[in-house]
């Protein structure tokens, strides 16, 4: 990152702050010392969900996020585990370069994480995901979380 004072290229980093779309960098030049700031935008890679019904939507953080919200209404989980929760799904797929997901992987690595925080929640979480129509699955579930 080149000084905009002098021109010299070389310039360190001296404080460096993320934010929701952009992190925040105090810099320094080596060679006349003046300081400036300058942000980086953090570009999330696009992600799009195959639904049941066949068509894509845009991956949606906050819808996913407000039925997380739901299932743990009233329950001991913070929202920072929740959002870190989302963080790490969108993480998931990003590390891998992958820019397409289904409606069914994001549901299940949303209830492996619910089932590590809180177990009512879990049980909300797979009610509305997974439908509970088919009482078989349902039955599963149960069976599941009493080994
Ligand atoms: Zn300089």
């Amino acid at each position: 990152m080149k000084c905009p004072f002098c021109g010299f290229e070389d310039t360190k980093v001296i404080d460096s702050r993320p934010s929701e779309e952009k992190k925040r960098r105090r810099r320094e030049c080596t060679n006349c010392g003046k300081r400036f700031t300058t942000y980086e935008i953090i570009e999330k890679p696009l992600l799009v969900v195959l639904k049941r019904d066949g068509s894509f939507e845009p991956f949606d953080r906050s819808k996913l996020i407000s039925g997380i919200l739901t299932a743990i209404k009233k329950r001991p989980v913070s929202l920072e585990s929740v959002s870190r929760l989302v963080d790490n799904i969108e993480n998931n797929y990003a590390n891998q370069l992958k820019n397409q997901a289904t409606t069914q992987e994001i549901g299940d690595m949303v209830l492996s994480e619910l089932k590590k925080l809180d177990l009512v929640a879990y049980v909300r979480f797979a009610s509305v995901y997974k439908d509970f129509s088919d009482v078989e699955s349902f039955i599963n579930i149960i069976s599941e979380l009493e080994k």
